[in-house]
């Protein structure tokens, strides 16, 4: 099964429950619109090399298309395709208005050049510009990309079309990004963890808290956490993790990984491999790397009462069954890791209303929608009595279909 077919198990089940009919589920399922490109770079040391890029626009019912762009050697059409559909349900549960969509390349970046890169991405932008727009499709970063990234996109973008900031999120401040957009996705996560905590049975502040991943979405969940009073035991990146039972000290562990990009020889720690992070006793694992983390294998060895999935799927369907057996509690990615995109949201507002807000002004906002967005999935917990992802799919699927039929595609 690939990730497309995964996610949607989630949206089958979903649509079961909501009664829908084989062409409503194929109208939702589908995506609306997909693109293949061939992206030819001239390497530094002269030869050339054609990628595969795509932007698959999987619905737009509530929005224009949006969702970030992955660089990633298993970036291929199924990941796309199941990563824009999570955007769809993700969008949706945030109640934020806009559809999902995402875009990739099919590379490694870590071998690549700052220069190749950049040509890269830039012949990527033009060769799907066309689907592009401020009130069409608005790319962000994901694994693999960054704010530079961005900046390269609008300007490639803005070479063909005049100055348009507006048409990618997660730009660097300088070039009209947003305070706060770097640590919403940590943010978001702390704020849905804060609101649950309650009903999960957990005390947020104390929480032993391991974390996979340590880059735009990892790093961000372990500052977040610690600044919230967690005790982060452990994190890792894609070499292996550090770990220290008495907690990490996270910003020092940050500063470090600036400088020196990796985690390994950090001090007043000891290092662990990423399967044993995701084993390790502990109150909340955050897998925030890559997906299918936690999987058949695995999931009967997590010791975490809570499983927050930052990341987009790290979790596969036979792993959720078993945790969901085992009662520990997963928080699901369409929900948690909404604040990346909920992020993005404020800076495209932002940028269309061409005013700044403070970052007091975009947690605050970030707050009161991830805290919505979790009420509103555990009414759907209690009334329906299901898991919490099979409630924001049936809340993320609902909405969209709400939409397509008031359009009147239903
Ligand atoms: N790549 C992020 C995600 O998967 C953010 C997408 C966006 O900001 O559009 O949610």
């Amino acid at each position: 099964m690939n990730a497309f077919d995964e996610v949607n198990l989630s949206f089958d089940r979903a649509a079961d429950r909501l009664d829908l009919d084989d062409g409503t589920r194929d109208l939702l399922k589908k995506p609306w619109r997909e693109l293949t490109v061939s992206v030819p770079v001239r390497m530094d040391d002269g030869s050339i090399k054609v990628f595969n890029g795509y932007r698959i626009q999987h619905n737009a019912a509530r929005g224009p298309y949006k969702g970030g762009t992955r660089y990633h050697p298993r970036a291929d059409v199924d990941e796309v395709r199941a990563l824009a559909s999570l955007m769809t349900w993700k969008a949706a549960v945030a109640n934020i208005p806009f559809g999902g969509g995402k875009g990739g390349i099919q590379c490694d970046p870590t071998t690549m050049s700052e220069p190749e890169l950049n040509r890269m991405t830039r012949r990527y932008t033009v060769n799907i510009h066309h689907l592009l727009g401020v009130n069409r499709d608005i790319p962000a970063p994901d694994m693999g990309t960054n704010s530079q990234t961005m900046a390269w996109m609008m300007d490639a973008y803005g070479s063909i079309e005049g100055y348009t900031p507006g048409i990618v999120t997660g730009k660097p401040i300088e070039l009209g990004g947003s305070v706060g957009r770097d640590s919403a996705p940590g943010q978001g996560v702390v704020y849905v963890m804060d609101e649950a905590a309650g009903d999960l049975g957990l005390t947020v502040s104390g929480a032993r808290v391991a974390v996979q991943g340590f880059g735009q979405v990892g790093s961000w969940v372990a500052r977040a956490a610690h600044t919230r009073g967690c005790k982060v035991i452990a994190v890792s990146d894609v070499e292996g993790g550090i770990y220290n039972p008495a907690g990490l000290d996270v910003p020092r562990v940050a500063e470090r990984y600036r400088q020196c990009s990796r985690l390994a020889g950090f001090p007043d720690a000891e290092t662990l491999t990423n399967a044993e992070l995701l084993e390790l006793d502990c109150d909340v694992l955050v897998p925030a790397a890559i997906e299918g983390a936690i999987h058949k294998d695995n999931a009967d060895r997590v010791k975490a009462a809570v499983v927050v999935e930052a990341a987009n799927h790290p979790v596969t369907p036979e792993g959720d069954s078993v945790l969901n057996d085992r009662g520990v509690q997963v928080m699901p990615d369409i929900l948690v890791n909404a604040g990346g995109v909920v992020g993005s949201y404020f800076e495209w507002t932002q940028n269309l209303y061409q005013r700044r807000w403070d970052e007091r002004e975009v947690n605050a906002e970030l707050r009161k929608i991830m805290a919505g967005a979790y009420r509103a999935v555990r009414e759907v917990v209690r009334r329906e009595q299901v898991t919490f992802r099979e409630a924001a799919f049936l809340l993320g699927v609902g909405r969209v279909h709400r939409a397509a039929k008031l359009r009147g595609f239903v």
